[in-house]
């Protein structure tokens, strides 16, 4: 299958925040990293606007542009970031074989996967199309900029439970809409939703279509029972209704819980699988954040550099 065999001490596979902060400590301790960017070169971000809430810029900055910042940052150092999305692993040996593109196998002594997770969406032609622009599925990433205004969530598990309370403190309402008549919510999510005032349930209600132009302007929703519809005036559209982990090649080899979110020995970034380190959103399903991402980026580089020098690989 391989035209090209090649072998690296630190195999980076994914360019998130977890990525490129991985390949900024691990180039400057001298591990030569290679960067496989993945699908969606630079992540989640690359699909957000303004991020405000990342330490070191004062004004805030855009998500791509950020993204931007940190890769210049790993090529400084001199990691080799290239195009290409791995399509298999295998992890029997000491040495991990890797297939990008399912056609170039490269082996690596250490692994770092730092490929992210994905939010679910709705599907909705509308909802996409105003995606940035009043569409978030990120509550505690744009909640700020709705302050004062009424906005809508979708979805009834607890990440929307916990996101509609964060919501309901900075926004004057909140309409939360459940598809079935209960939420799948923890009953304590649940009741604290209940019991914050500026939050209205609309159970056994589904999104037609998110309504504007340029921003949002409101969300049209129907009840599934009576079919009757109504037009929520809001600003902003929060979608929560899950995240997929992006981890679907690991899952013969990594230790993942039913979800599909890589395990990591408490307190680092090892796997049940020596040499091979889970950073970002593929592991971290409670923070979620470009910030607590980089960090178990940078945790996974010095895990991986660790090894690597107790394996006298040099
Ligand atoms: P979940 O999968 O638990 O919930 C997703 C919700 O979205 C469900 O209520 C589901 O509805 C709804 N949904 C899915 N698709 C659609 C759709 N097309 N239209 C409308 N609604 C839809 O995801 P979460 O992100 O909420 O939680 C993931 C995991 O993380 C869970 O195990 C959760 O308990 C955990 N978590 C824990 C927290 C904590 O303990 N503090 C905080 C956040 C998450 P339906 O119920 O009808 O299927």
């Amino acid at each position: 299958m391989s035209e090209t065999k090649e072998h690296v001490k630190c195999l980076i596979i994914g360019s998130g925040p977890a990525g490129y902060t991985a390949a900024i400590y691990a180039a400057r301790a001298d591990l030569k990293p290679v960067m496989i960017q993945g699908l969606q070169p630079g992540g989640q971000l690359t699909i957000t606007t303004d991020v405000e809430n990342y330490p070191g810029y004062p004004e805030g900055v855009q998500g791509p542009k950020m993204m931007e910042d940190f890769k210049a940052q790993a090529e400084r150092f001199g990691t080799d970031i290239r195009w290409g999305y791995v399509t298999s692993v295998d992890f029997t040996g000491p040495v991990h074989k890797i297939v990008i593109d399912e056609k170039t196998e490269i082996t690596a002594d250490s692994v770092i996967i730092a490929t992210g997770a994905s939010a679910k969406w709705l599907g909705l032609e509308s909802e996409n199309r105003l995606n940035g622009f009043g569409v978030s599925a990120c509550a505690v990433c744009d909640g700020f900029f709705f302050k004062g205004q009424d906005v809508a969530i979708v979805g009834a598990g607890d990440t929307a439970a916990e996101e509609a309370t964060y919501l309901a403190k900075l926004c004057k309402k909140v309409y939360m809409i459940v598809r079935r008549d209960e939420m799948r919510a923890s009953k304590a999510m649940q009741h604290r939703v209940e019991n914050t005032a500026n939050i209205e349930i609309l159970y056994n209600h589904e999104t037609k279509e998110v309504m504007g132009d340029k921003t949002v302007t409101g969300v049209k929703v129907v009840n599934n029972k009576s079919g009757e519809e109504k037009v929520l005036d809001v600003t902003g559209f929060f979608v929560a209704i899950g995240h997929q982990p992006n981890t679907d090649i690991f899952k013969s080899w990594i230790d993942m819980d039913e979800t599909g979110y890589l395990k990591t020995t408490p307190g680092s970034t090892k796997t049940n699988i020596p040499g091979v380190f889970a950073s970002g959103d593929a592991q971290d399903h409670i923070y979620r954040q470009a910030v607590t991402a980089a960090g178990t980026g940078c945790m996974a580089a010095i895990d991986a550099e660790r090894y690597l020098s107790d394996k006298g690989i040099h």
